[in-house]
């Protein structure tokens, strides 16, 4: 069996979802695809254990390490992808990013793109996302304008170390956050489970929230959960890609479309382009440079933790400053 859309969008994270938000006023017949479902509103959300030890919203696929050794992927497959479980610290990349760059083992090649032009999609996300923020406290930022709201203000313990620090000449600036209305009624409660953890009243800026809802009330958009894209099809010269082979309910079958979204994230992706080999493209589409799913970097951080033996830090929303 096969069916036919304008456009299907492969995955409905924080890459697809955003797309699909993008592309959804336009008319065009659009089907999302996903391979996993909605993540289930419960008390569950919020619990450390469930979602800690129990790992009850991760996915159970076992992915392989280069020697061919089993690891369990630090990732979830659900409507809004891993946005569901971000922190929703919503930064830009500075403007020295999209240039060469030298780091200790090398340097990172320019972008074909450079800051300034993707300044106003910066915008735009911005505003879809509802970031709260403030310009100018941060020496790396790149030129911008306001941010769409205000950041949240300081609990009284970081408000202390924030003016220590800057007695210091250091420059401690809020975290741009995307979150639904902070402290408003009926907004975000600013608790303690917001990293990592699903919002339980759906006031955390993930892609489902501000993009997936939104889109699929327009008549013309479709979303296939329990959906999983296996392999895309291309046509005889093996450049364009004709059809999109799909596991849902048990069954595979073909959706064809004149324009494809690949956002299953940045493994998924590589996965889905790999095992769409065939005759014209032997090791995957989009790989003649032998590069994709290579050199993989997950975000690194540096973390310091102070602890005061007699002062206890009564702060409950702690994702705040940088
Ligand atoms: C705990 C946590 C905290 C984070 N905090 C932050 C933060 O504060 N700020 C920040 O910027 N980033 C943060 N990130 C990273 C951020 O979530 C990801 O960079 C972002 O979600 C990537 O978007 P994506 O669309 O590429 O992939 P994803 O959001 O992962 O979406 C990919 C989607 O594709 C689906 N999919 C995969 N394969 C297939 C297939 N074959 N067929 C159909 N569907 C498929 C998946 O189920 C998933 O829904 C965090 C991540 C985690 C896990
Ligand atoms: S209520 Fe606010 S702080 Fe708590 S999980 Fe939701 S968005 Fe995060």
């Amino acid at each position: 069996m096969s069916v036919a859309y304008d456009i299907v969008i492969i995955g409905s994270g924080a890459g697809g979802g955003t797309m699909a938000h993008a592309l959804s006023a336009t008319g065009a017949r659009i089907l999302i695809l996903e391979r996993g479902d909605f993540v289930p509103r419960e008390e569950e959300n919020w619990s450390p254990d469930e979602v800690w030890r129990q790992l009850r919203y991760r996915t159970t696929d076992r992915w392989l390490d280069e020697q061919g050794r089993e690891f369990a992927p630090y990732t979830h497959y659900c409507v809004g992808g891993n946005s569901k479980f971000w922190g929703s610290v919503l930064f830009r990349l500075r403007r020295e990013d999209f240039h060469d760059l030298e780091h200790l083992d090398g340097v990172s090649p320019a972008w074909p793109i450079d800051y300034e032009t993707l300044a106003p999609y910066y915008d735009r996300a911005e505003r879809l996302y509802q970031v709260h923020g403030a310009v100018g406290d941060d020496p790396t930022e790149p030129p911008r304008g306001p941010y769409p709201h205000a950041p949240v203000p300081h609990s009284s313990e970081m408000s202390d170390i924030v003016e220590k620090l800057r007695r210091q000449g250091l420059h401690p600036s809020p975290l741009p956050l995307g979150l639904l209305s902070p402290g408003e009624p009926g907004g975000c409660i600013l608790c303690s489970t917001c990293n990592s953890f699903p919002c339980k009243l759906h006031a955390k800026s993930d892609a489902e929230v501000c993009c997936v809802k939104e889109a699929l009330r327009q008549p013309t958009v479709t979303l296939w959960t329990n959906a999983r894209a296996e392999r895309l099809v291309t046509d005889g010269t093996g450049r364009r890609v004709l059809g999109v082979d799909v596991e849902r309910h048990g069954e595979t079958l073909r959706v064809e479309a004149g324009l494809f979204v690949v956002s299953c994230g940045a493994v998924g992706s590589a996965a889905l382009l790999l095992q769409s080999a065939d005759g014209a493209h032997p090791n995957g589409l989009a790989n003649s440079s032998g590069l994709v799913g290579r050199r993989y970097m997950a975000h690194q951080a540096t973390m310091m933790e102070g602890f005061h033996p007699f002062r206890k830090n009564q702060t409950v929303f702690q994702n705040k400053t940088k």
